[in-house]
């Protein structure tokens, strides 16, 4: 009979792996602890907090033998903020925890066997530099402390507790000052910070966004009210930025940004280059946070899809086009397709003034522009195109939309993800369905957490 673990029971555990939130998970005779803190290579004494039938919760209570790859984390508050699970191990144990999570979840969850994985499975491209400052893009969400002080930072992991954090290393440390310039005009004119139970107050989150190469930042305030009280003191406060606005979300919602912004100062959008073309980004765009990664991960995508010139392309879940700018390029076509139509504004501007013309782009869910288009388009080569690029968010794709390429039928579908698991979903389906996977490569996006992206090439059985 298997034994029956009980609260407060203590255990000593060996940690072997990491749960999605970045929790360490031991186990005794296949039965899984998780335990926020610990991390794999770790020896511990556990107390047992909740226990469920197939798994249970339990807390760290001392390191006895400490993982070989543990390192002082260099974040003050890493550990309670919700951000960097990840900063207690050394970069190299990071990289192989995210590999072998990808490798993993293709095996379990995909359905590939290993001796094709070994064979075709490439090594996760990391950060040649340190991997800290990397991110051109943060959030961070507005309260107050206990004292009525204004705070802000990022959220403890699981609950919107917001962790001080007045400088982030991952993000650009000229953030900082540009935060506490917000924070004096609030207290100058008794703006209020946003209070989640109350629903009351104003500012809820302020967005940063630094354009790496034009060295531009974009400020943009979400409040809860219709309009930005005392604006042009912000302005004042902080017209060296290139583009200022505020987006309005009244909303009780876990959204950040509300459905639309105006701009108080500078552009409504600032300019970033990867690789040979220029961007424009606007607040409410998607746009990728690691710049030095982008690159690697677009080159991989553009390899993988094997253009030769002519090709005709869709770049499903588009953003600002930046895919699709990249393979227009080397294509005869390429047809984007985005949801957000802040981001198709700009991914059409971004075809102009990079003066390319063989790009052309769709608003709305690629589950309902791919099908339509296929129904109504009979006589059009795009419904039969040479590759198709998909990089949905962390749900994957919908079923509509694989179905939908199938019937398209590429001779290549090039694979991008930010979650192992529903890629792994995906690519079982795929293969089940005339594909077969030809390669595989991860690339750390996002050092320090426990996110890992993926690119993948699945290819037309003959
Ligand atoms: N390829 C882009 C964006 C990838 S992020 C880049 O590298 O920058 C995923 C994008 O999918 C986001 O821009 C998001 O707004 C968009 N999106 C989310 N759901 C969608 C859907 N159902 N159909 C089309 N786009 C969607």
């Amino acid at each position: 009979m298997t034994h029956e673990y009980k609260k407060n029971e203590e255990l000593e555990l060996r940690i072997t792996d990491l749960g999605s939130e970045g929790e360490g998970i031991g186990k005794i005779e296949g039965f899984p602890f998780f335990v926020k803190g610990a991390l794999p290579g770790d020896k511990i004494l556990a107390g047992v907090t909740k226990a469920k039938k197939n798994y249970a919760f339990a807390r760290l209570i001392k390191v006895i033998e400490p993982s070989p790859d543990r390192v002082e984390p260099p974040c003050h508050v890493a550990g309670r903020c919700g951000g960097c699970r990840l900063q207690g191990l050394s970069y190299e144990a990071q990289l192989k925890f995210k590999s072998d999570k990808v490798y993993n979840d293709l095996l379990r969850l995909g359905g590939v066997p290993s001796e094709k994985l070994d064979e075709i499975f490439e090594p996760i491209m990391g950060m040649d530099s340190t991997p800290l400052r990397y991110r051109n893009k943060a959030q961070y969400p507005f309260g107050k402390d206990k004292n009525g002080n204004i705070i802000y930072g990022f959220y403890a992991g699981r609950t919107h507790d917001i962790i001080p954090c007045e400088d982030c290393l991952l993000s650009s440390p000229e953030n900082k000052d540009i935060l506490e310039r917000i924070v004096l005009w609030m207290k100058e004119f008794g703006i209020e910070p946003y209070d989640e139970r109350l629903h009351t107050g104003v500012v809820r989150h302020v967005l940063i966004r630094k354009s790496f190469a034009f060295d531009e930042f974009m400020v943009c305030l979400v409040i809860n009210a219709k309009k930005l009280p005392h604006e042009e003191k912000l302005i004042e406060k902080l017209s060296d930025v290139a583009s200022l606005s505020y987006s309005v979300n009244t909303e009780d919602t876990n959204v950040i940004m509300g459905d639309s912004y105006t701009t108080i100062h500078g552009n409504p959008v600032i300019r970033d280059r990867i690789g040979d073309l220029i961007f424009n980004i606007s607040p409410l765009s998607f746009y990728q946070v690691n710049p030095v990664q982008t690159e690697k991960l677009y080159k991989t995508a553009l390899e993988y899809a094997e253009l030769k010139g002519n090709e005709t392309v869709w770049d499903l879940y588009c953003g600002i086009g930046t895919i699709s700018l990249f393979l227009a390029c080397n294509a005869k076509k390429v047809c984007g397709v985005e949801i957000v139509p802040q981001a198709i504004d700009d991914a059409k501007k971004n075809a102009e003034n990079n003066d390319i013309l063989n790009a052309e782009f769709f608003v709305g869910a690629a589950e309902e522009v791919l099908p339509e288009y296929y129904a109504n388009n009979s006589s059009d080569d795009m419904i039969h195109p040479d590759v198709i690029v998909v990089d949905p968010p962390r749900k994957g794709l919908d079923s509509v939309c694989i179905d939908t390429i199938v019937k398209m039928s590429p001779e290549r579908i090039v694979y991008v993800s930010c979650d192992p698991a529903t890629l792994s979903r995906d690519v079982k389906i795929f293969c089940e369905n005339g594909y077969e996977l030809k390669r595989v490569r991860p690339c750390d996006m996002f050092p320090m957490t426990v996110h890992v992206e993926t690119v993948c090439l699945l290819s037309k059985k003959p």
